[in-house]
């Protein structure tokens, strides 16, 4: 007979936005004319930038000419796109990465939960940050890394606490751990990790024989000229550091589908007899074997990204994000609480003082908005709640006057 992969069993029943939705339609159906206002779900709500438009609009002609018609592109991403990101994202912020070590991928969400599979089926140890997104969690369960769960965490994985203490930027852990999941700014804290927090990482890896994957998706709303917006930045990292990108919370992509992942050419894990197994070439192999390219407008519409034009509005696209952030984080904290993120990132972290899904429901029936309580992201997250920027800056006001209305 057939048998199901039985570590799908494992995976907590209660998927977070699932069970979000579920409570969501039954205030709906109770309460049919309220008006809820979403600050829930990591979702952008703005339209596509212009540039990117008109180059989509613009290769979709091409595509029904014959003369210029294109079939399977490079199964790695185009040129044109890799050489573009490889100078605009890395080689323009000191960190040495090129064309070819890029990665063009239809998200950043496929990428950190498909690149797992590049390694060995057990025998080394996860670590992953609490709280998470969930997405490293459970692709590492389906593929039978861990054991069951109780209280909310996995056996066999190793938890490194986020929480006030550590500023939401938890230190490398005291013993040996082979592979570590990172992202930075966090989903979903909104906390940030400076260089000599990142050097950590890269030393700590250089010293275990350890692998980073590192997930840069909100890189974009970093305004701190401080803050490393790549790993690669950091010394030493392209031989223990994988880097996601994604143009979803970049540019407005989330619909539109276009990321990349970066894998230096030097970059390793090991063997069981220790000798060294380079990354790329396996990526490659995963790449070719699995997976046909993104299309060719969508490759167009990402390179405008990194047009003049692109630039400026993709910036002010997360500029008015950014302001919403500030405006939540202002106003919560007038009204006494702790906030973290909402200055280099579009999520705001707090501490409700009290049960996440008591306060979730609170906001909810209240004063009809929509959050997301912390609790659904790891155990670290019990009492907070994470509220987003993404929404119409009038959408967000009327939210905060809302909400403050009722705490
Ligand atoms: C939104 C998000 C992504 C991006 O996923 P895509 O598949 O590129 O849309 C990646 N990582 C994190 C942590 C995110 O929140």
């Amino acid at each position: 007979m057939i048998l199901a992969n039985p570590h799908f069993a494992k995976i907590q029943a209660s998927y977070l936005f699932s069970t979000i939705a579920a409570r969501v339609r039954e205030f709906s159906a109770a309460h049919p004319d309220a008006r809820l206002i979403r600050l829930g779900i990591g979702d952008v709500t703005r339209a596509l930038p212009p540039a990117c438009v008109e180059a989509m609009q613009k290769a979709v002609g091409e595509m029904g000419a014959d003369a210029t018609f294109r079939g399977y592109g490079p199964e790695f991403g185009y040129d044109f796109l890799r050489e573009t990101i490889a100078k605009a994202d890395f080689q323009s912020r000191g960190a040495d990465i090129q064309a070819d070590e890029i990665f063009v991928s239809d998200g950043a969400k496929c990428d950190t939960g498909n690149f797992q599979e590049l390694f060995a089926a057990g025998g080394f140890t996860i670590g992953v940050p609490d709280p998470v997104y969930p997405v490293y969690v459970d692709t590492n369960v389906m593929a039978g890394r861990t054991g069951a769960a109780a209280d909310g965490r996995y056996a066999g994985l190793v938890y490194l606490e986020s929480d006030e203490a550590n500023g939401f930027v938890p230190a490398p852990p005291e013993g040996q751990v082979d592979l570590l999941y990172l992202c930075f700014p966090n989903n979903p804290t909104g906390a940030t990790a400076t260089r000599e927090q990142l050097a950590a990482f890269v030393d700590y890896a250089h010293e275990h024989k350890a692998l980073i994957l590192f997930d840069a998706a909100y890189e974009a709303f970093i305004r701190d000229e401080s803050i490393p917006h790549s790993i690669y930045e950091i010394p030493g990292a392209r031989e223990v550091a994988v880097e996601f990108r994604s143009l979803s919370k970049t540019a407005g992509f989330t619909g539109t589908r276009c990321g990349y992942t970066v894998v230096p050419r030097d970059c390793r894990v090991f063997a069981e007899d220790g000798s060294k197994v380079l990354l790329a070439p396996l990526w490659q192999r995963r790449m070719s074997t699995k997976f046909n390219g993104v299309s060719y407008p969508v490759q167009r519409a990402a390179e405008a990204v990194f047009s003049e034009a692109g630039r400026r509005q993709c910036r002010e696209l997360v500029d008015g994000y950014l302001a919403n952030a500030k405006l939540i984080r202002e106003r919560l904290q007038a009204k006494g609480f702790k906030t973290t993120g909402g200055d280099n990132s579009p999520y705001i972290w707090f501490n409700t003082g009290m049960d996440s899904w008591a306060f979730f429901d609170k906001l909810l029936n209240e004063a009809q908005v929509v959050t997301t309580p912390g609790a659904g992201f790891g155990r670290c997250g019990n009492g907070y709640i994470r509220i987003s920027a993404f929404n119409s800056m009038q959408n967000v006001a009327t939210a905060l006057d809302r909400i403050c209305s009722i705490l």
